[in-house]
């Protein structure tokens, strides 16, 4: 056997180790041809000048409040669904299972901390300070501990609530503001969260809950300087609710970006406000942010190819290739050019131009920069 045979007979054959860790028995044969292949998923993003491009979920539950799942499975997940950090964020008082399952605030993230080191992902610690509505939820993450929170929702203690993890230095996100519809303030700025937005208590909003756009959220976020966050809020498998069997389905998840892949840079990139939510095709955020995370993905190649028409018009043939597993749509707006591009993970559009065009003018309408406004990009030609 050559050299190069033996390495591919060793590297075909880890999977099937992995696997076969277990004695033979006699007359026991295991079918293993229907198990599901185990691995990460590799969701590339390119470098966004000095900082990573960190995918991450702040929200979700389990079995102690009102998920589905023992905690482990939300660790299997995120290893599996190529996330670099995640949040257990438990109701604190909305816990339907205390029948069966013992209320401990801080248990979720006590189980997952040594797993969650052994997958190489960073867990967070979290709550979801769960009062009525309004003012409705707030997520808590880089908490201490949850064991003294408040568990009753009476509305005077509402803020007291919120102040439990704001005095342990949290990071504070309001949770999927207008939720409720029907209910006067559930979508509102109300006197509450202005109040916490004054006292520095409340840092971010979730602009994106699961599979719901919150687009007054992100105007909030743009006009007064707080962190857009989307997150899957999962209760249940993350399976059972998106479509995985498609090509590129992902759960919503906030893509940061940080110096490092540590728990302190994300909360450094957390505070300075340097997120894009990202959910289905769509990329939500802060203009800047959103415009960074699209030049370090997207590039226009010089000119390949000119074509010369009979009428004696020169035409000039370019690339725009897309470096990431993010989805991008473009719409072009002037110019003698190609109009609507769509740009697939890691593929390569062709675009035409006429040789008069000095430049290439986009929205890029799978994106989102206001509740109204898509990001316009331009790529000078020649
Ligand atoms: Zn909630
Ligand atoms: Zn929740």
């Amino acid at each position: 056997m050559n050299q190069r045979n033996g390495w591919l007979l060793g590297f075909l054959l880890i999977p099937a180790l992995v696997m076969g860790q277990r004695p033979e028995v006699e007359g026991m044969r295991y079918l293993d041809e229907n198990r599901r292949p185990v691995y990460r998923e590799n969701i590339m993003i390119p470098d966004v000048g000095e900082y990573r491009v960190l995918k991450c979920d702040f929200h979700m539950h389990t079995v102690f409040s009102d998920g589905h799942v023992w905690p482990n499975v939300r660790n299997q997940e995120a290893w599996q669904e190529g996330l670099d950090a995640y949040a257990i964020t438990d109701h604190i008082e909305y816990t339907p299972h205390k029948e069966d399952v013992k209320v401990s605030h801080n248990r979720g993230y006590e189980l997952l901390k040594e797993s969650s080191e052994k997958n190489n992902l960073i867990l967070v610690k979290g709550a979801e300070v769960t009062r009525n509505t309004p003012p409705g939820h707030f997520n808590a993450i880089y908490i201490e501990d949850a064991s003294d929170y408040i568990e009753s929702r009476d509305a005077s203690e509402d803020e007291a609530a919120v102040m439990k993890s704001a005095e342990q230095n949290a990071f504070i996100f309001w949770n999927h503001p207008g939720w409720k519809p029907g209910i006067a303030g559930s979508y509102e700025w109300i006197p509450f969260v202005d109040n916490l937005y004054q006292n520095k208590a409340l840092h971010g909003i979730e602009v994106i809950n699961g599979f719901g756009f919150h687009m007054k959220a992100l105007d909030w976020c743009v006009d007064k300087g707080l962190t857009v966050m989307g997150t899957s809020d999962m209760h249940n498998l993350v399976a059972h609710e998106y479509d995985l069997s498609k090509d590129y389905v992902h759960r919503t998840m906030t893509l940061v970006m940080a110096k490092e892949r540590t728990a302190e840079s994300i909360r450094e990139a957390l505070d300075a406000g340097r997120t894009v939510a990202w959910a289905s095709k769509y990329l939500v955020g802060k203009e800047e942010n959103v415009r960074a995370l699209f030049t370090s993905c997207v590039k226009l190649m010089p000119v390949h190819y000119t074509e010369e028409r009979k009428n004696g018009d020169k035409i000039n043939y370019y690339e725009l290739r897309n470096n990431s597993d993010l989805y991008f749509e473009l719409d072009l707006k002037e110019g003698d050019t190609t109009r609507r591009v769509v740009l697939y993970p890691r593929s390569v559009q062709q675009i035409t131009a006429s040789e008069d065009t000095s430049s290439l003018i986009a929205e890029v309408t799978s994106t989102y920069v206001r509740s109204d406004r898509h990001l316009s990009v331009s790529f000078p030609l020649q």
